[in-house]
């Protein structure tokens, strides 16, 4: 049918299809958007407030290079709390957050009625109405309140994101750069001294750090190689003088005693 409708309608004969992918549903660059038609509606420039928003929060990461959606997964995290004001924030979405930042409980990453994700687009995939699963659960009820108790302040609270949006650990400097998998850490890791510090000794290969090309080239493989290499070494010797030593007094004292 809706072929025959474009092949009758000469206006419309360029059109390919009428389904959009998810690269048009995802709010991170709003890409799906007319910029002029969501100004005009929302009276704010919402792209370049995304814009701002966004490289606020990835600044003390932005060294390290992965895709947007490492750090702002396809999938919807809230707070519960949150969610009864019709609230949801970047700083949810981010994924090295893993407790709401207002209220300090843990985010919820998929429906806890069928256990299903939610996706973090524009789309109805998994929402049946606004706000509910498809599976019926609500996840919050609006039945009682009205929008105007939606405009809420919602103030950060948990110090350790405090201190990541104010960049005290994100002045990362070219010797200070962490190695981690997103996916296992989270903002408060980056709080802890670290017990074990690898220094490069090149400082040619620092200031190539910066370079994208040079992230993707042979030559960084083998510097993190050689990188890796010295680290699990530094590991070696602080739990051979930090607790092996220990146990082994431990072990040596059990021989005596046994032995007596
Ligand atoms: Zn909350
Ligand atoms: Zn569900």
């Amino acid at each position: 049918m809706k072929a025959e409708y474009r092949k009758g309608c000469p206006q419309r004969g360029n059109v390919k299809g009428t389904l959009i992918g998810d690269k048009r549903r995802e709010f991170v660059h709003l890409s799906g958007f007319d910029p002029t038609k969501l100004m005009e509606y929302l009276e704010i420039d919402l792209i370049s407030h995304n814009r701002s928003i966004i490289s606020t929060i990835l600044k003390p990461v932005e060294y390290f290079f992965e895709h947007i959606h490492t750090w702002f997964p396809l999938s919807l995290r809230w707070c519960s709390e949150c969610v009864k004001k019709g609230f949801h924030s970047w700083l949810h979405q981010f994924s090295l957050v893993k407790r709401c930042p207002t209220h300090q409980i843990d985010l919820i990453c998929a429906c806890p009625g069928c256990l299903k994700q939610i996706p973090f687009l524009l789309s109805d995939y998994s929402l049946s109405d606004p706000f509910t699963c498809k599976c019926g659960y609500t996840l919050a009820d609006f039945t009682l309140t009205q929008w105007s108790e939606w405009n809420i302040l919602a103030k950060v609270e948990d110090g350790d994101v405090l201190k990541w949006l104010a960049g005290e650990r994100g002045v990362v400097t070219e010797t200070d750069r962490l190695l981690f998998i997103p996916r296992s850490v989270s903002v408060k890791m980056f709080n802890f001294e670290p017990t074990i510090t690898s220094k490069f000794t090149d400082s040619e290969h620092i200031k190539k750090m910066t370079k994208r090309g040079y992230s993707l080239s042979n030559e960084f493989k083998d510097h993190v190689y050689d990188e890796n290499k010295k680290c699990f070494r530094a590991i070696d010797r602080h739990v051979r003088k930090k607790y092996l030593a220990k146990w082994d007094k431990v072990l040596w004292d059990k021989v005596l005693v046994k032995s007596q």
